[in-house]
C-alpha cells in the first residue's frame, strides 16, 4: 500500500480566505485519517503578485487553526528542478521552444510550448464522477517563458509528482486546469493522483460569496474572537457532512469520519449564523480563566480598571457577558455603549424608565420598592444570591402583579431597558450597593 500524500498548494497572492481554509482540512483529514502526510506548497510562480506577507499571512492562519503540516516547500526556491524537467521534455520531444512575435518590444521572443496530442482527456473525480475534457482547444499551450520562469501548470504537475502527491483535493475552479494538467503528467511518466474537486461556497442567496456575507479572511476572524474549532467545525461542513445532521463535529470525529465520495457536488453555502451558533457554543466550552482574558481584553480602559479593583464582580458578569455575545468582539462593542457600566457604578436616569408601562403612578411604584427593601433587609449579606432573592421577593410580586414590583427594581440597579433579571443583578452587586441603588429610585419617584 502506497502512503497517502496530500497537499495544500496557495498561492501567495491573497490572504488566507475561508474557502481556502475547507481545501487546507480537507486535505489535512484525509492525510491524518490515512496516517499519511500533509504537505504545504506555496506556488508562487507569479513573481509580481506574490508577496511574502500573504505567505506570513497563509501560515499564521494555518497554524492558529492547528493545520500542522509534514512537508513545506516553495516553488520559487524549485527552479532547477522545474529546469530539469523542461529539459527533459525538449528531449523527448514532449517540449518545443517556440519562436513568438513580441507584442511589445522588448518582449521575449521564445516560450516554451507543449506539444498538445489533441485528445479526449477523461479523469475519475472522487466527488463528482467521471469527466471528460477534450483538449484539442487548448492547442499548443505554453508551460513556461523560459527554463527558469515556468508557468503555474507545470510546476504544480512536477511538484505533484516529485512530491509523490496520492490525492489532489482542490477547489472546483481547478477542474478545467485538470486536462492540460494530466497531459503533461503522462508526458512526465507520472502516476495519475486521485482528483477531489471541492464544490464552489455561495453566499446564502447563491451569489458569489464576499465579505458582504460575512466571509473574512482567517485572520480577521481571529481578531473578531472567533475560535479555531468553531471555524474548522463551521468550514468541515460547507460540502461535507458525517452522513447524519450532526452539527457539532470535532477534530477526532472529523479525522475518523471523512470520506471524498461524501463531498457533495452542488455549491456549499456560507452562513454566517451557523458559525456564529458554533463559536458561541465553543465559547461556552472555555474555562473561566480564559473567558475573563479574551472579555478583558476588550473591555474599556475604564471597565479594565474596574474589573481589576472588583474581581468578585467581574467573575460573576462573565457568564453573563457569555450568554449575550457570539465572538469576543462583541464585548468591546457592548463595552463602549456603556453595557457593563451598570455592574461598577450607580446608574444614573430618568425617573420615566424606572415605571413599568402599565403602572405609570411614582408613588405606587415607590411604594413597590420600599416593600422589595424591606423584604431584602432579611437576607443575610453572606447568603445574597438569586435564589434567596427570588424567594424573597417572588410571592409578595406575584400577589400585586409581577411587573410592577420586578420592573422598578431591575431600572434600579441597572438603569437600562434592558438588562439581566434582578435577582441575578442584585446577587452580582451585593447588598449594600442593591440597597442604596433601591432607595436611590425610590428618591427619584418621589421627586
Ligand atoms: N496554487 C493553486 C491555487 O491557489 C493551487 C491549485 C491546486 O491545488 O492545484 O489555486
Amino acid at each position: 500500500m502506497t502512503e497517502v500524500i496530500t497537499r495544500f498548494a496557495p498561492s501567495p497572492t491573497g490572504v488566507l480566505h475561508i474557502g481556502s481554509v475547507r481545501t487546507a482540512l480537507y486535505s489535512w483529514l484525509y492525510a491524518r485519517q490515512n496516517n499519511g502526510k500533509f504537505i504545504l506548497r506555496i506556488e508562487d510562480t507569479d513573481k509580481e503578485r506574490s508577496k511574502k506577507e500573504f505567505e506570513d499571512n497563509i501560515l499564521d492562519g494555518l497554524n492558529w487553526l492547528g493545520l500542522n503540516h509534514d512537508e513545506f516547500y516553495r516553488q520559487s526556491d524549485r527552479s532547477p528542478i522545474y529546469k530539469k524537467h523542461l529539459i527533459d521534455l525538449i528531449a523527448k520531444g514532449a517540449v518545443y521552444l517556440s519562436k513568438e512575435e513580441p507584442k511589445e518590444p522588448g518582449e521575449r521572443a521564445e516560450v516554451l510550448r507543449f506539444k498538445n496530442p489533441n485528445r479526449v482527456v477523461t479523469f475519475h473525480d472522487e466527488a463528482r464522477g467521471d469527466i471528460s475534457f477534450d483538449t484539442t482547444e487548448l492547442g499548443d499551450f505554453v508551460i513556461a517563458k523560459d527554463f527558469e520562469s515556468p508557468l503555474y501548470h507545470f510546476a504544480v504537475v512536477v511538484d505533484d509528482f516529485e512530491m509523490g502527491v496520492t490525492h489532489i483535493i482542490r477547489g472546483d475552479d481547478a477542474i478545467s486546469n485538470t486536462p492540460r494538467q494530466i497531459l503533461i503528467q503522462e508526458a512526465l511518466g507520472a502516476p495519475r493522483p486521485i482528483y477531489a474537486h471541492l464544490p464552489m461556497i455561495l453566499a446564502p442567496d447563491k451569489s458569489k460569496l464576499s465579505k458582504r456575507h460575512g466571509a473574512l479572511a482567517v485572520t480577521e476572524y481571529r481578531e473578531e474572537g472567533y475560535l479555531p474549532e468553531a471555524i474548522i467545525n463551521f468550514v468541515a461542513l460547507m460540502g461535507w457532512n458525517p452522513g447524519n445532521d450532526q452539527e457539532i463535529v470535532s477534530i477526532a470525529e472529523m479525522i475518523k469520519l471523512f470520506s471524498l465520495p461524501k463531498i457533495q457536488k452542488s455549491g456549499a453555502v456560507f452562513n454566517i449564523d451557523k458559525l456564529k451558533w458554533l463559536n458561541k457554543f465553543y465559547i461556552k466550552t472555555l474555562t473561566q480563566e480564559k473567558l475573563a482574558n479574551e472579555i478583558l481584553l476588550r473591555l474599556t480602559e475604564t471597565l479594565k480598571e474596574y474589573a481589576k479593583n472588583n474581581p468578585m464582580i467581574f467573575s460573576k458578569m462573565i457568564p453573563i457577558i457569555v450568554e449575550h455575545i457570539s465572538f469576543f468582539e462583541e464585548v468591546s462593542t457592548l463595552a463602549e455603549s456603556g453595557e457593563y457600566d451598570y455592574f461598577f457604578v450607580d446608574p444614573m436616569y430618568e425617573r420615566e424608565g424606572a415605571l413599568w408601562k402599565d403602572e405609570k403612578d411614582p408613588i405606587i411604584a415607590s411604594q413597590k420598592l420600599k416593600k422589595v427593601l424591606f423584604l431584602l433587609n432579611d437576607i443575610d449579606d453572606a447568603f445574597f444570591t438569586p435564589e434567596t432573592i427570588k424567594t424573597a421577593v417572588w410571592n409578595y410580586a406575584t400577589e400585586v402583579g409581577r411587573g410592577s414590583v420586578l420592573w422598578p427594581m431591575r431600572f434600579a440597579l441597572s438603569g437600562r431597558e434592558k438588562s439581566p433579571d434582578p435577582f441575578t443583578l442584585a446577587s452580582i452587586l451585593g447588598k449594600e450597593a442593591t440597597i442604596r441603588r433601591i432607595e436611590y429610585a425610590m428618591k427619584l419617584l418621589l421627586s
